[in-house]
């Protein structure tokens, strides 16, 4: 998986500075016949990508990471906090038939279900419901406490997770969200859900960080 890639001829400059670092821009000029001017701005790329970096009258030299090491750091820094959507959460004696109303009009794939002051007691997904309302049940008078996956058994993350692992979390135990907890200040057992983490989050990151923006 390449995500940056290098011209022909900052590969060579990051050659240069990784054997003979550190090195000034005009030495670097003098080996390829450049002028400084020219080397500007591969200079500039190499050092904003955190390949090298640049001691003021010592020269550029070689930072030791490779450029997926690079990516990688930058995709660790963004936190569940910065990218977590609004939780769509229901009661649990919710029906099921107002469950799937809720997934409709809320347009998401997952409902969150927790009690008063919004503690975290389970969590429906789609197939649950569609399985319950396949079967033979009164999905009018059955409500979502009887179908959900229920605490402690929820996979959660937190606004201060990195995002990089709370995406390992949905690939690893293969759900489509996690709620977004925060602890009950004396209690805890106790998690209060304060955002949705899922799939959508991560593909929307995934693409903004193809924009470079
Ligand atoms: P779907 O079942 O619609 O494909 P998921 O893959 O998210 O959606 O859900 C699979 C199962 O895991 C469901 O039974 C659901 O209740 C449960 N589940 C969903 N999210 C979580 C979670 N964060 N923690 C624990 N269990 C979950």
């Amino acid at each position: 998986m390449v995500f940056l890639e290098l011209t022909q001829r900052q590969q060579t400059i990051l050659g240069i500075v990784k054997s003979e670092g550190p090195i000034t821009s005009e030495q670097i000029a003098d080996r390829l016949k450049l002028t400084r001017a020219t080397l500007r701005s591969d200079l500039a790329i190499l050092t904003m990508a955190g390949l090298i970096e640049a001691r003021p009258r010592v020269g550029y030299y070689y930072s030791g990471k490779s450029p997926h090491e690079v990516v990688a750091a930058k995709i660790r820094r963004f936190k569940v906090g910065e990218l977590q959507s609004r939780p769509v959460v229901v009661g649990e004696a919710t029906s099921i038939h107002d469950a799937i109303i809720t997934l409709f009009l809320e347009d998401v794939g997952t409902l969150f279900v927790a009690r008063e002051g919004g503690i975290l007691e389970g969590v429906v997904s789609r197939k649950d419901l569609l399985k319950i309302a396949f079967g033979a049940g009164d999905i009018r008078n059955l409500p979502v406490g009887v179908i959900m996956t229920r605490m402690p058994n929820i996979i959660t993350t937190s606004p201060e997770e990195p995002a990089w692992e709370a995406a390992r979390k949905l690939v690893l135990h293969e759900v489509d969200a996690l709620p977004v907890v925060e602890p009950v200040a004396d209690n805890k057992n106790e998690l209060r859900v304060v955002g949705r983490f899922s799939k959508t989050t991560v593909a929307r990151l995934f693409v903004e960080i193809g924009e470079r923006r």
